[in-house]
């Protein structure tokens, strides 16, 4: 017999929100989307809309205790001392940190991570807490030998060869242009798994790709592989995503679309570095697939997606300088099926319909600074935040519900592993 869930809003975002709505959900998928009045009011959430769950399209949940490492510096020393500070602690360390940001993503209404993982801890968190996950393994070129991407590739999936599903899923992520080797890159895409990466960051990353020059090249980076060279080889697909996109020109945005690279607007963590405001609008006219991700707290302060929604919005108006420049409603398409046509989930989740899987939140607006009652996309947009999150299902089965539960070991097993990566003895109890 199906589950009812109902509530004063159900947003499908497959189609207009329907008032009064409520969700039938069978052997984890949704069976039926209508009104209450139509399906019944099964378990009912007063004061609340159900969404989509928030699909994050770029995370490193292994990074959920980097809050603050390097604020303020730029974008290259930043990254080298958080590659300094990453090589003090092992694979269990980096469990602890992922199961909590892993839980910090349930409890913001996150469903589903498409996450660049360094060690594979993420798979491990994912498969315990209920997340539905791609996990890219990141791959470097140290020393450009493809045998070392080869070794490091299988080794991380053997190790998470028990946490795979088809719910968690493996991939691979050629770290990005100035790190990745063309070698590798063709190893990467030869694996046939899904993609992901970093692309056109930051200004430097932009002036060392163009002209071997800027700040980056007193870094000595990895390579100095081109877009253009991906694609006249043939490693561009829409298998790939890629993250950020801030100083993508006409010919990158022409390059992205024709090759079907999904591209992934962070633009807290963008904002935070200094990187600069993404032309969401230009990529999005240029016709790429644009998804939302919190990237992680090492550089956006957290895995908070309304945060993530408002800054979208409000950066995207700012930089365009004009109110429609995205609307509430385009803000939680991009977080959703936006998000899940990026994974290339999209047939699976990413709105409410019949079929899809009954991945959802069930966000409550009572006492919300701002309940525009008539319009429920603004309303969880603009007024929404994880402390509003009641409940997250993902394939039909509550994996988070507020005040019940357990953060306090996630929390001191995440402060211990923060611990080490500043090389500080443990301070905390165990
Ligand atoms: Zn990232």
């Amino acid at each position: 017999m199906a589950t009812i869930l109902s509530a004063d809003w159900v947003l499908p975002v497959a189609g207009p929100p329907i008032r009064d709505g409520a969700v039938a959900i069978e052997g984890g998928r949704i069976e039926a989307v209508g009104t209450r009045d139509e399906l019944g009011a099964g378990v009912e959430y007063a004061g609340s809309a159900i969404v989509p769950g928030f699909v994050n399209a770029h995370s490193h949940l292994e990074y959920a205790v980097y809050a603050g490492f390097g604020d303020g510096l730029e974008f290259a020393p930043w990254i080298a001392t958080h590659i300094e500070r990453k090589a003090r602690i092992g694979v269990p360390e980096m469990e602890a940190i992922a199961r909590l940001g892993a839980a910090e993503c349930l409890a913001s209404g996150i469903t589903t991570v498409g996450d660049c993982s360094f060690s594979g801890a993420t798979a491990t968190a994912c498969d315990e807490l209920g997340l539905r996950a791609i996990v890219y393994i990141e791959v470097f070129s140290p020393d450009g030998t493809t045998e070392q991407m080869e070794s490091r590739f299988r080794a991380q999936r053997e190790r998470i060869e028990g946490s795979l599903s088809d719910r968690v899923r493996v991939g691979i992520s050629p770290h990005s242009l100035y790190t990745a080797t063309l070698e590798l890159w063709r190893e990467a895409a030869a694996l046939y798994v899904p993609m992901a990466t970093h692309l056109e960051e930051s200004e430097g990353e932009h002036e060392w790709l163009r002209s071997g020059t800027g700040p980056f090249a007193a870094h000595e980076p990895f390579a100095r592989t081109r877009l253009e060279t991906l694609a006249a080889e043939g490693l561009l697909s829409d298998r790939l995503t890629a993250a950020h996109c801030v100083w993508v020109d006409e010919l990158t945005i022409d390059l992205l679309a024709q090759h079907g690279v999904a591209a992934v607007h962070c633009p807290r963590s963008n904002a935070v570095l200094g990187c600069g405001i993404a032309p969401l609008r230009e990529l999005l006219d240029g016709g790429v697939t644009v998804g939302l991700g919190t990237d992680s707290p090492a550089s956006a302060p957290s895995f908070d997606m309304f945060e993530e929604l408002r800054a979208a919005l409000f950066l995207a108006r700012a930089r365009e300088r004009r109110p429609e420049a995205l609307t509430a409603t385009e803000a939680l398409e991009l977080a959703t099926i936006g998000s899940a046509r990026a994974l290339r989930l999209d047939d699976e989740i990413g709105s409410i319909a019949a079929g899809k899987r009954a991945d959802l939140a069930v966000v409550s607006l009572e006492g919300s600074p701002f309940v525009p009652w008539e319009d429920p996309a603004a309303a969880v947009v603009l007024g929404g935040s994880p402390g509003r999150v009641t409940a997250t299902l993902v394939d039909g089965e509550i994996r988070y519900e507020r005040g019940a539960f357990d953060w306090h070991e996630l929390r001191q097993k995440g402060a211990e592993a923060r611990d080490r990566l500043l090389g500080m003895p443990p301070s905390r109890d165990t």
